[in-house]
Formats: structure tokens, sequence, C-alpha cells
């Protein structure tokens, strides 16, 4: 059987030569491959979660939304739990924009543990990120915005992770965001 040490390399590596072309919204451009690797390191340094499957999820988790990568793919790879965890934070691209964000507000609150976890992870590296630096085109406002929407988000995702929550609350708090 694969160490958990090959599992997390062999996803990592997957997940990078996925995300090969993108870059983050951020001016200097960071390859996007940063986020997820950023992502799985919040759950597991901050959040101190030790199973395999979610922190492979989060190294995945904006592949199948972002890339040419299907559920069925992940499942052949990486097994069901894996696949059905990136399924869960994965947002209907079919769909518009707005009804998107609206969904994952309504939805939050009736996920897997394992997908509220991702979720909150992805949730505060996208929050520091915002305030380390404002993507190109958007405004303080937008700014303001996002994190307002994603407040709404997190209060569905409430009593998964003190920790990582705790962090989320300070942010939020400093915006002037109430929970
Ligand atoms: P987007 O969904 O367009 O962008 C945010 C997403 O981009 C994040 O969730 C993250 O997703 C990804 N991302 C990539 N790079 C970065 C980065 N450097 N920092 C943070 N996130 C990054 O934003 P929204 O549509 O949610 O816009 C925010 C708010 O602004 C909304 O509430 C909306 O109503 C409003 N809005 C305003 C507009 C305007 O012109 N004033 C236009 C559109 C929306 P991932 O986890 O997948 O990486
Ligand atoms: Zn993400």
């Amino acid at each position: 059987m694969a160490s958990d040490a090959t599992i997390l390399l062999e996803t990592a590596n997957f997940a990078a030569e996925k995300h090969r072309n993108q870059r983050r919204k951020d001016p200097e451009g960071t390859p996007y491959i940063n986020h997820p690797i950023g992502v799985a390191r919040i759950l597991s340094y901050e959040g101190g979660v030790t199973d395999v499957e979610i922190l492979q999820a989060a190294l995945l988790h904006d592949t199948v939304e972002d890339t040419n990568t299907s559920i069925a793919e992940l499942e052949a790879k990486f097994g069901p739990t894996v696949a059905r965890i990136v399924k869960e934070v994965t947002d209907d691209k079919t769909l518009p924009k707005h009804e998107r964000k609206r969904l994952q507000v309504e939805h939050a609150p009736h996920c897997s543990q394992q997908a509220k976890l991702v979720k909150l992870a992805d949730k505060l590296y996208n929050l520091r990120d915002l305030n380390r630096c404002t993507p190109i085109g958007w405004t303080e406002e937008r700014v303001q915005e996002y994190f307002v929407w994603a407040s709404h988000v997190v209060k569905g995702l409430w009593g998964t992770n003190p920790a990582l929550e705790r962090k989320l609350e300070e942010l939020f708090s400093q915006r002037g965001v109430r929970l």
C-alpha cells in the first residue's frame, strides 16, 4: 500500500499539472497551484486535520471547477471519497454567477464535515489573499462585498473547526463584518 506521503505528493503533482497554465487574480499573477497547496496547508498546519482524503480533496478542490478534470477521473485515480468531497465543493458553472454564489450560501450547512473543512480553509485562504493585495480590476467595495458574501457561507459552516473559525472571525471583525 502507498504511504500517506506518496499519496499526497501524487495528488499535489496531479493538481499542479491540471492548473499548469493558470494564474491567481492578484497583480503578480501568482501560479494558481499556490492556492490549493495553501488550502491543504491551512487544514493540516493550522486546523490540525490529519485525514489524508480531506487533504487530497483540498489539493484537488478547484480542478473540476477550473480545469478539464471530471469527477469520474478523480474517482478512478483517487477513489470515491475524495471525488465526492471535491464534487461537494464544486460550483455548477452552467448557472449564472449570482445563482452560484447564492447556492454556496444555501448548501453550506448541508455539506459533509469533510467538505465543510475544505470550504472553511478555502475561504480563509481567499480572504487572506484579498487582504494581502487587491485583484486586478477590483474596487475596495467589491473586496468588501466578497467579505460579506463569504461571511454568509462561513455562517453555514460554523461548528466544524474552532481553530479555523477563530481566524475567520478575526478577519471578518477587522472589516466590521458580523457573523
Ligand atoms: P469572483 O468569484 O469573481 O472572484 C473571487 C474568486 O476568485 C475567489 O473565490 C477565488 O476562488 C478566486 N481568486 C483568484 N485569485 C484570487 C485572489 N488573489 N484573491 C481572492 N480570490 C481569488 O468574485 P465575486 O464575483 O464573488 O465578487 C465579489 C463580490 O463583488 C460579489 O459579492 C459580487 O456581488 C460583487 N461583484 C462586483 C462586481 C463589480 O464590478 N463591482 C462584479 C462582480 C461581482 P477560488 O477559491 O476558486 O480560487
Ligand atoms: Zn479555491
